[in-house]
């Protein structure tokens, strides 16, 4: 049996609205009830639109977000609250890379400053900091003379190779990929796309990517999650997810993809808008714009459908015993 790397179960993350809106004070869940299993080297895409919950997740794997209900696992340990000391062993093997490079790096400080600054914090000394900040200048493809600039003096693509650097200093096993390339024009894109998947191999990573880019998860992705609304709506192998896409959802973010290849049937326009997390629909919380909606959908929430291993959906289209729909 494959043993995840990273097991989430039931997790749900709770804020408090300070938006001054009518349900200021109130407390909402912006995910919930979410289960993913992530093995070691594998590509985990997580996909969805904007105010999904898709970076509350991954902050909240980071401890950086509280979790209120479920349990996250470890290499085998089990993290029952957020920051204990299973969490932190997590923190420690893991590393961010962000969508807006210049942002995440400190405008004060050179490129080689910012990546030495967490050998620095470990106590690294001087002479090991620059050799070790030189060899991952070379890895991620950052000439190092590049290395006394200000994140102002070079372009968004070598801030991310910066970035992604700063990341390998500590030599993490899970690196989560925040929309890494999309703020970047389409060559820096290309190019660091290919960047993330050769030093992949050459440091064993697994990587844990939140995109809205459909074509680049199916090129690169082993596992893919959906998300909506801060619920997982179907998981499966990517190979499946692209061949058999079944919830109604995944369907029209597919068709909605302008990449040729990704969507063989009509374009599926979904009406309105994603609605709020402060008050979420009854049922299924898809069914104000599904549609292929039933009476049912819109008081009950679905069940998971297993449609084959690894591959199951959250829809009453879908008999939960058989996964037939
Ligand atoms: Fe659509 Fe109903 Fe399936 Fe939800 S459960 S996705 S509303 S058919």
């Amino acid at each position: 049996m494959c043993v995840s790397m990273l097991s989430i179960r039931n997790l749900s993350v709770k804020f408090k609205d300070r938006s001054g809106s009518i349900f200021h004070g109130q407390s909402y869940c912006a995910v919930r009830d979410i289960s993913v299993d992530i093995h070691a080297n594998e590509t985990f895409c997580l996909l969805g639109e904007s105010g999904s919950g898709k970076t509350t997740l991954a902050w909240a794997i980071l401890g950086l977000h509280r979790f209120h209900n479920g349990s996250i696992v470890f290499n085998g340990r089990v993290i029952k609250k957020s920051n204990d000391a299973i969490h932190q062993m997590l923190r420690a093997n893991s590393q961010m890379v962000f969508q807006t490079p210049a942002a995440s790096l400190n405008p004060s400080f050179s490129l080689g400053r910012s990546i030495s600054e967490p050998l620095r914090a470990k106590g690294v000394g001087k002479t090991e900091c620059n050799a070790t900040v030189r060899e991952l200048a070379i890895q991620t493809g950052l000439s190092p003379e590049l290395l006394k600039r200000l994140p102002s003096e070079v372009s968004g693509g070598q801030n991310q190779r910066a970035c992604i650097a700063r990341a390998l200093s500590t030599r993490p096993a899970l690196l989560i990929l925040d929309e890494p390339v999309t703020a970047l024009d389409a060559i820096a894109q290309h190019r660091v796309m290919d960047l993330l998947c050769r030093i992949k191999a050459r440091f064993q990573l697994t990587y844990f990517l939140i995109t809205h880019d459909l074509a680049l998860a199916k090129k690169i992705g082993t596992h893919v999650a959906v998300m909506y609304l801060g619920t997982i709506v179907e998981k499966a192998p990517a190979h499946a997810f692209f061949s058999n896409p079944c919830h109604p959802y995944a369907q029209a973010l597919l068709s909605s993809a302008l990449k040729p290849g990704l969507w063989q049937g009509k374009r599926i326009l979904l009406q309105g808008e994603i609605p709020s997390l402060q008050a979420p629909p009854s049922g299924c919380v898809f069914h104000p714009r599904c549609p292929k909606k039933m009476a049912v959908c819109h008081t009950t929430p679905p069940r998971e459908s297993r449609i084959r291993k690894g591959h199951v959906v959250f829809c009453h289209r879908f008999d939960t015993h058989t996964g037939k729909g």
